[in-house]
């Protein structure tokens, strides 16, 4: 049956302007400590060819599997198309253009952010949608362990200036190609002989990505995976002193974290390092299962795997769908405006109009009310928004040259000449 109103498409959100008031200074925030740290902003195509997640996310993850929004793009009569995807992640297609665009010569280093929509098609919950935004940071071209630290410290320099509550970061070591096969060897033998107790999802991911039984929310698989071997014990000395040396930074640093050999990831492209920051608010304000704001590693194979000269790489994203969530627990009410003007008449419309372009240049809020109503109304509007400063303009104050400013948190006038500069600095003072 046709819809009568035809909505939006499920786990994708508006966002209304009460909504991006909370969003913008996350985001400002977190364009501005990215920048202080010298990554630079890129802006990749939200479509890119499937075959570019199959190689780089990986054909066993979660992702590729059953959560990518596809279709054939351009095919005709007789000649197939090309399958395009909507990203589902950001660190796959900034990859792609470092590499097409010659970014990753020899000794190159790159920092580079991103900040956008992502699409993945799950099962809706709060802080889970089938849209969301991440802002991410990559480093491309440092193996040594310093990368890892400084792209944690980024990241941790970030949520601090936001409103989160208690945030813990939990780090791992994935270990390398030389050291993670046997882990992997063992974990699924502990998992195979316990396989029926798994939830349906993770007997098959026994299969084709075992390590993120690890990560399942199912508690039949976290009592399962209590007891299974931890990868600690498996890796190599290249890896250990690596995750050592990480480690010894981020205390320098003063950055708090727990090792938990438990945290794997999703995706296949991860090696050594890899971490995330996750949210303890519980009840109301908490995001239950979606506590995980923001998760990263290194994965220095991707490059490499993607076509691209081998290149080691560090990056992390952070969900700020879940960041708004956290910081709207105790957002304070939006402001108001800095003033409003309650024209009277004709002649005052054109004075009110000319006035607050002026102050509007200057960045100041100004309101009308653009509905023609009487001057009861206009003020009960003015203050219903919440506005700081009234100016009544009428017949009497455009012969005069001057008006009246009303503060309205004191209820106290102060006369100033009808001219920008004075209203304005009447305003500041
Ligand atoms: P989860 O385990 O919660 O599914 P993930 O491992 O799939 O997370 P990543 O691919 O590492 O997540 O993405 C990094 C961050 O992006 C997550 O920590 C989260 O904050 C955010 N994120 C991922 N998927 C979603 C989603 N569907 N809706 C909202 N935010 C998301
Ligand atoms: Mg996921």
């Amino acid at each position: 049956m046709a819809e009568k109103h035809i909505t939006a498409v499920k786990g994708m959100n508006d966002l209304l302007p009460e909504a991006t008031a909370l969003w913008r200074p996350i985001e400002d925030k977190a364009k501005r400590t990215l920048s202080a740290f010298g990554f630079g902003e890129v802006r990749t195509p939200i479509l890119e060819k499937t075959s570019l997640f199959v190689r780089g996310v990986g054909e066993g993850t979660d992702i590729v599997n059953k959560e990518m929004y596809t279709f054939e793009d351009g095919a005709t009569e007789g000649k197939a198309g090309t399958l395009v995807s909507l990203r589902p992640e950001g660190t796959a297609p900034a990859v792609r253009a470092a590499i097409e665009h010659s970014q990753l010569t020899q000794g190159a280093l790159v920092r580079w952010f991103y900040l956008g929509p992502m699409f993945r098609r799950e099962r809706q919950q709060k802080g889970r949608y089938r849209q969301f935004f991440q802002v991410g940071a990559e480093i491309y071209g440092a193996a040594a362990p310093q990368a890892d630290a400084e792209l944690i410290d980024a990241a941790y320099s970030f949520l601090r200036q936001l409103d989160l509550g208690e945030l813990t970061l939990e780090i791992n070591s994935l270990g390398d190609a030389q050291c993670r096969p046997k882990y992997v060897e063992a974990l699924i033998a502990s998992l195979k002989s316990r396989a029926a107790d798994l939830c349906p999802e993770c007997q098959r991911r026994l299969e084709t990505n075992p390590l993120r039984v690890l990560d399942c929310k199912s508690e039949a698989c976290q009592r399962v995976t209590a007891d299974t071997p931890t990868i600690d014990g498996f890796l190599c000395g290249g890896c250990q002193e690596h995750f050592r040396r990480v480690l010894e930074l981020l205390d320098g640093l003063g950055i708090p974290y727990t090792v938990n050999p438990r945290i794997v990831r999703g995706l296949d492209y991860y090696t050594r390092t890899v971490f995330e920051f996750v949210s303890r608010e519980t009840g109301e304000g908490g995001l239950g299962s979606q506590s995980t704001v923001c998760a990263g590693g290194r994965y220095d194979t991707l490059i490499g795997d993607l076509g691209g000269p081998a290149t080691p790489a560090v990056g992390f994203a952070a969900g700020l769908d879940r960041l708004a969530l956290l910081c709207a627990r105790n957002a304070p009410a939006s402001s108001g405006p800095d003033l409003a003007i309650v024209p009277l008449g004709d002649a005052a419309v054109m004075k009110a109009l000319q006035l607050a372009s002026s102050l509007r240049r200057e960045g100041l809020w100004v309101d009308m009310d653009l509905r023609g109503s009487g001057l009861k109304s206009q003020m009960r509007r003015a203050d219903k928004a919440g506005a700081r400063c009234v100016l009544v303009l009428g017949d009497s104050e455009l012969e005069q040259g001057t008006v009246s400013l009303k503060r309205m948190a004191t209820g106290e006038c102060v006369q100033t000449a009808l001219e920008p500069d004075a209203i304005r600095q009447a305003l500041q003072s």
